[in-house]
């Protein structure tokens, strides 16, 4: 690990195993990662980059399932599609309606 931190290819490596998403076990990107989590890393190594997703078009249902796929959270984009998904599969009952206003009259009366 410690001949890592000499490599130019580090955020090449990190990209092509992507240590969290697949659980990895070993050594990647000067750090040794233990279940997808860094145990140790070699000594004054930048900090790493966030990846592109590889979930596919945010901002779709195939998006959305492609973050849950990879166990990463939802980008704004999918976010709003999984609230929107998750109303129109909850139905009509879960929108509240304001009562109608001969209602509201009567009862004041
Ligand atoms: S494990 Fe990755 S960072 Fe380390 S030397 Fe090999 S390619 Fe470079
Ligand atoms: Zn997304």
């Amino acid at each position: 690990m410690e001949g890592c931190a000499a490599c130019p290819f580090i955020v090449r490596c990190y990209d092509r195993v992507r240590p969290a998403a697949n659980h990895f076990d070993g050594v990647c990107a000067a750090r040794l990662w233990v279940n997808g989590k860094v145990a140790a890393s070699a000594e004054g190594v930048e900090p790493l980059p966030k990846l592109p997703t590889q979930a596919g078009t945010c901002g779709t249902s195939s998006g959305v399932k492609g973050h849950r796929r990879l166990g990463e959270p939802l980008c704004g984009e999918c976010r709003v599609t999984a609230q929107r998904a998750d109303v129109r599969r909850a139905g009509a009952a879960s929108i509240r309606k304001r009562a109608s206003r001969g209602k509201a009259l009567a009862s004041a009366a």
